[in-house]
């Protein structure tokens, strides 16, 4: 059997190996002309963990974690206002949490691929997909600007993110599922050595009303940025003018002197999109089938979209795998979805609920936040601030 996965990012890379190791012949198809080294630092738990450590994924993920000790809200003059310790994190999300920068989760995932399947799948880069379609039994796939490069597969994988371009072609276009949060999130990497001493081994959040910046100390000189906004317009309205940097720097005034520097370091054209979910009434159409954030986008305020596209694509490869004839492709596919949409659900479902408190609209929401951080040790309120993380209360 064959497969064509559009996208080699978690989920395209853990669906092509899963397959490959189920003795599928794999094409995977990402637009990047190399794995891309944009990104920010994830929280990994739930799920994923569980499905990493059953397809052997899981060392390697380990591997290149970071130690994280605690998360710490900062005032403008860099003074804590209050921190949540993340061996307590990792006991109200369930268990494990590793922090792992996303570059670091997506070439793990690829170099995974030689653990089983490495001569049944083959990752190309720098080929964007333009156009996908059904003809002599077949799912097709053309390439942008190679006239003469055209693939045919038994199944088709959108694995292209929260702005699929599968999705739009067999689905319908991406305004009919996709449900802004109300916000922004910018992502950056720079390198800045004082910074990089100053803020080792924590997570660093300005404790700011509206947006909110957060910095994370690297291997080497780096320093992971991210920062997240509300939009006055609506985070799919009207955007402030200017560059993605323009547009940081006047978000992001203000607000001390760490997130001074790495506005003045931020590269023009920073990551900066919509905060959103995907929302679809169904994942698969004929022989297509979307995975990961191209299906169930469950937005940042989740923290689980990493975890979800690799536990979704182990998944995937567990139904599909076994399937030896086109007949049984549909309802493999069905099957798909019906165990996995739950769980998706129950995560954006926590997504929607955190983006009522992620960003405080006010002193008063602010001062709440702090309290419930400060007591977060507590019974009643650890299970409170499980299902804002997980969507459920940690066992
Ligand atoms: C700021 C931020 C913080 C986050 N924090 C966390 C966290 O703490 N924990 C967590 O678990 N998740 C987090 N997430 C979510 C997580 O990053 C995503 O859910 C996850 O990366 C989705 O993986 P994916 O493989 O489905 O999609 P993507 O990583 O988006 O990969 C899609 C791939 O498809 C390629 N592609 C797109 N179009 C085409 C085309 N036409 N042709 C070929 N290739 C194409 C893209 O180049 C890309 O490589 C965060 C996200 C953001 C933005």
């Amino acid at each position: 059997m064959k497969a064509v996965v559009v996208g080699a990012g978690i989920a395209g890379l853990v669906t092509a190996r899963q397959l490959g190791s189920a003795g599928w012949d794999v094409e995977v198809l990402e637009k990047s002309a190399a794995p891309r080294p944009d990104g920010y630092m994830m929280d990994f738990f739930g799920p994923g963990v569980e499905a990493s450590e059953r397809i052997g994924l899981y060392p390697r993920l380990a591997a290149v974690a970071y130690h994280v000790e605690a998360a710490e809200y900062v005032d403008a003059t860099g003074h804590p206002t209050s921190s949540l310790d993340y061996d307590q994190f990792a006991r109200l999300a369930g268990g494990k949490v590793l922090s792992l920068l996303r570059p670091d989760m997506e070439r793990a995932a690829l170099a995974a691929l030689d653990d089983v399947a490495s001569a049944r799948v083959r990752v190309r880069y720098g080929a964007p997909v333009s156009r996908v379609w059904s003809e002599d039994d077949e799912v097709r796939v053309a390439v942008d600007g190679s006239p003469d490069v055209m693939f045919a597969a038994d199944v088709l994988v959108g694995a292209d993110g929260i702005h699929s371009g599968v999705r739009a072609q067999v689905f319908g276009p991406e305004v009919e599922y996709l449900r802004p949060l109300g916000m922004r999130a910018a992502a950056f990497i720079v390198t800045e050595p004082l910074l990089n001493a100053r803020f080792r081994n924590r997570f660093v959040l300005t404790d700011s009303i509206d947006r909110m910046a957060g910095l994370y100390s690297l291997r080497s000189d780096e320093v992971a940025a991210f920062m997240v906004y509300r939009e006055a317009a609506g985070a799919t309205g009207r955007l402030s003018s200017g560059s993605p940097r323009e547009r940081l720097r006047r978000e992001f005034a203000g607000l001390g002197n760490a997130v001074d520097r790495l506005l003045e370091l931020c590269p023009e054209h920073p990551y900066d999109d919509v905060v959103a979910q995907i929302v679809m009434p169904g994942w698969q159409r004929g022989r297509t089938v979307l995975v990961g954030d191209a299906c169930g986008a469950v937005s940042l305020l989740a923290g689980q979209g990493g975890s979800l596209a690799i536990a979704g694509a182990a998944l995937l490869g567990d139904v599909l795998g076994p399937v030896t004839a086109l007949e049984e492709i549909s309802s493999a596919l069905a099957e798909f979805e019906r165990r996995w949409r739950p769980v998706v659900e129950e995560a954006q479902a926590a997504g929607r609920r955190a983006a009522s408190s992620f960003l405080p609209a006010n002193r008063t929401q602010r001062l709440l936040r702090r309290w419930i951080i400060r007591t977060s040790h507590l019974p009643g309120i650890d299970r409170l601030i499980a299902r804002q993380i997980v969507g459920r209360v940690a066992k």
